[in-house]
């Protein structure tokens, strides 16, 4: 090596070093592949499974430590997991707690994705599944068996808005002997409530994920999940199979999440009330046979949600009359204008969908008409429905 390095290696091992003592609002981002360890010694002697110190960018950065700790706050937990979608959420729960000849038991209702991933991924494993009827919570306690390792729940079902009795179903499960791996892990899908409608721990759940895609975003431009657990052995297992499969989180999408986490809790509010005000709206409106959310009377489960949660989300759903035939349905859907087509929801544009419910809700759906999901976003409560006014007025 000649006395003075080349540019090139002066610019890669720089001694320049920013003073310590930097403090601002948002917390510092960092992003790394390789974390670098003072000495052999301390190589050898890393810890892959404490937040005690940094290994490798997959593992941990102070940045994915710092939103893990503020989602595990949000959720009233001790322990959460960052993956890289809400889906991967429900893929790491499914891989770290399940193997072959286990089965899985899922809702009817239960967000699509996941009964994919049973039928496709989980089958071709050796892991089977069964769906069970959340709103009867004898239905599942039929469908236990020793092989049983894993129970899914989801308030309320996305589509159907239905409203489980959570408590009810977790105790069918207790009764049989939780939690994993000596008995059944409870796991649920609480995108809807999100740490901030009910406390998902409270009503005895093991295990709770979220897609961090909607309500802690906000912003409808990153893609993540958690999963957040009380039990250490449950974390334990999930923690390993993370680091296994390797569902890292980049700190740029980090960074959007804990940009959207200081104004979550006043975004649901406002998005509820907003939610509320239309559902009702909607209420009134002849061409509508029924509306779907938890908070209106009448809507299925509602009393489990009035009795479990403080609040509701931002997604309503919508039955026509009988008499409107899908084509007509698609084009209310295609007039609208301010709602606009697309998946997802808990952003500040408020979006529709049309479902086929024989595949969303197989078993005993009590409606004949087509259904629309409504997710509501931050526009004029006003604004929505002179919009969707003028859509049923084009049906
Ligand atoms: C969106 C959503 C997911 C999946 O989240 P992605 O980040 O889009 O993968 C899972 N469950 C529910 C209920 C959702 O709404």
């Amino acid at each position: 090596m000649s006395e003075i390095p080349s540019k090139s290696t002066q610019l890669i091992h720089h001694p320049y070093n920013p003073p310590a003592g930097f403090d601002a609002v948002p917390p510092g981002i960092y992003k790394a592949s390789t974390i670098i360890f003072p000495s052999v010694a301390a190589l050898r002697s890393r810890d892959w499974k404490h937040k005690t110190g940094y290994t490798y960018g997959l593992h941990g950065t102070p940045t994915t430590f710092t939103l893990e700790e503020r989602i595990a706050t949000l959720e009233g937990g001790r322990f959460c997991t960052l993956v890289p979608s809400g889906l991967a959420a429900v893929v790491l729960v499914d891989m770290a707690f399940l193997k072959a000849g286990d089965e899985v038991l899922i809702p009817d209702n239960a967000y699509g994705p996941n009964k994919a991933f049973a039928h496709h991924e989980l089958a071709g494993w050796g892991i089977t599944h069964q769906f069970y009827d959340p709103m009867n919570p004898a239905d599942l306690a039929a469908r236990l068996s020793p092989r049983t390792r894993l129970v899914w729940l989801e308030a309320p079902g996305s589509i159907t808005m239905e409203f489980p009795d959570l408590p009810a179903l977790v105790a069918v499960v207790k009764a049989h002997g939780g939690a994993h791996p000596q008995g059944i892990v409870t796991a649920l899908d609480n995108t809807w409530g999100a740490g901030l409608a009910f406390n998902a721990f409270a009503l005895g759940v093991d295990v709770s994920m979220q897609a961090l895609t909607k309500y802690p975003s906000g912003g409808a431009d990153v893609l993540m999940g958690s999963v957040v657990t009380n039990h250490e052995a449950l974390h334990d297992l999930l923690h390993m199979s993370h680091m296994r499969v390797g569902f890292g989180v980049s700190g740029n999408d980090c960074e959007l999440v804990l940009r959207g986490l200081g104004s979550m809790a006043l975004r649901y509010a406002a998005q509820d009330a907003a939610t509320r005000q239309l559902a009702l709206w909607l209420q009134q409106q002849p061409p509508i046979a029924a509306v779907l959310h938890p908070a209106l009377p009448g809507s299925p489960g509602h009393a489990a949600w009035k009795r479990d949660c403080s609040a509701a989300a931002c997604l309503v759903s919508a039955v026509f009359q009988p008499g409107f035939t899908q084509p007509q349905i698609d084009r209310f859907c295609d007039s609208l204008k301010l709602f606009r087509l697309g998946y997802s929801w808990a952003g500040p544009m408020s979006l529709c969908v049309p479902y086929d419910m024989s595949s969303i809700r197989p078993k005993g759906w009590p409606h004949a008409g087509g259904l629309v999901r409504f997710s509501v976003g931050l526009e004029a409560v006003a604004d929505l429905q002179g919009d969707i006014s003028q859509a049923l007025g084009k049906a």
